[in-house]
């Protein structure tokens, strides 16, 4: 029936949001003997891979991944912050693959005996990461208003008013090269010497490109009711919706960020009376008797 249809699809989603993204059940692997297939040549990046174990020519049985599930479902509203501090272990990873999918775009790599596999370098989770990383951290500062953290990677340019965001080491990854805003409406609607808008608008300008031509609007059948359907926004992988989840901080439509009482870490609570970032937080504050490096 519509309505146990709908009532199940509702776990996917987070207001006009909707994600439901397929995990393998094989689970994935590190592996450093393969080589990208063919036609992946132009492409070709180099291992370690993170792939699924179950070779990409069998049936790779799957299940439902549901990023964009809100907290009535358990959701976690901050899984684009759980993935940007995802340490670079391999079996870091891993894990979080295994639980949420790839955030890497996929590969066909291949093994000696030509047997091909889907999955991303080592490289590429960590070029993801790192963006990702990046961007809370410069979003942190503005929504903290922490001029000083900033203010190293901004220069002031006057007459004509010129604006050059930093790409320093420490702040910008590569691949987010620091943007240039020139004399225009905006950077006239600035005060010179002002450094948490620019860096605002940079985060929006950041966040848009990523959710761009990724998050699109979609007509879903087994929604509504027997005739009417609903509509909704639908990234298109993990990482458009860990962008999604992001812009939705951003966009204030989260509960704002607070310190784990253990590892001090910011974090969005699930709930109220969250106190800490992860059930290993809680445990270790419970077996040490207080917060990491203090009284
Ligand atoms: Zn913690």
């Amino acid at each position: 029936m519509a309505g146990g249809q709908n009532k199940r699809f509702k776990q996917f989603t987070r207001g006009l949001y909707a994600a439901a993204l397929y995990v393998p059940e094989g689970g994935y692997q590190w592996r450093d003997d393969l080589v990208p297939a063919p036609e992946e040549q132009s492409r070709a990046d180099r291992g370690p891979w993170l792939v699924e174990r179950t070779p990409a020519s069998e049936p790779r049985p799957a299940m439902m991944s549901a990023p964009l599930k809100d907290e009535s479902n358990r959701g976690d509203p901050g899984l684009h912050r759980t993935f940007a501090r995802l340490d670079s272990s391999p079996d870091s990873i891993r894990s979080f693959a295994e639980k949420h999918g790839r955030v890497a775009t996929a590969h066909l790599l291949q093994d000696a005996d030509g047997t091909v596999y889907w999955g991303s370098s080592l490289r590429e989770w960590l070029r993801e990461r790192d963006t990702l990383e990046a961007l809370v951290r410069i979003w942190d500062h503005v929504r903290n208003r922490d001029t000083p953290a900033l203010e190293p990677f901004i220069t002031w340019e006057t007459k004509p008013n010129r604006v050059l965001l930093g790409c320093a080491p420490g702040l910008l990854p590569g691949g987010l090269v620091g943007d240039i805003f020139q004399t225009s409406e905006i950077v006239d609607q600035w005060v010179v010497g002002d450094v948490i808008r620019p860096f605002r608008f940079f985060i929006s300008q950041a966040i848009n490109e990523r959710m761009k031509g990724s998050v699109s609007p979609a007509l879903l059948p087994f929604t509504g009711n027997d005739i009417y359907m609903d509509i909704y926004m639908v990234p298109d992988s993990l990482l458009a919706s860990l962008y999604v989840l992001f812009a939705l901080e951003v966009g204030g439509h989260q509960r704002a960020p607070i310190n784990c009482k253990y590892c001090k870490r910011e974090f969005i609570p699930l709930t109220k009376r969250k106190e800490f970032c992860s059930d290993s937080c809680r445990v270790r504050y419970n077996e040490k008797g207080g917060p990491k490096n203090g009284r």
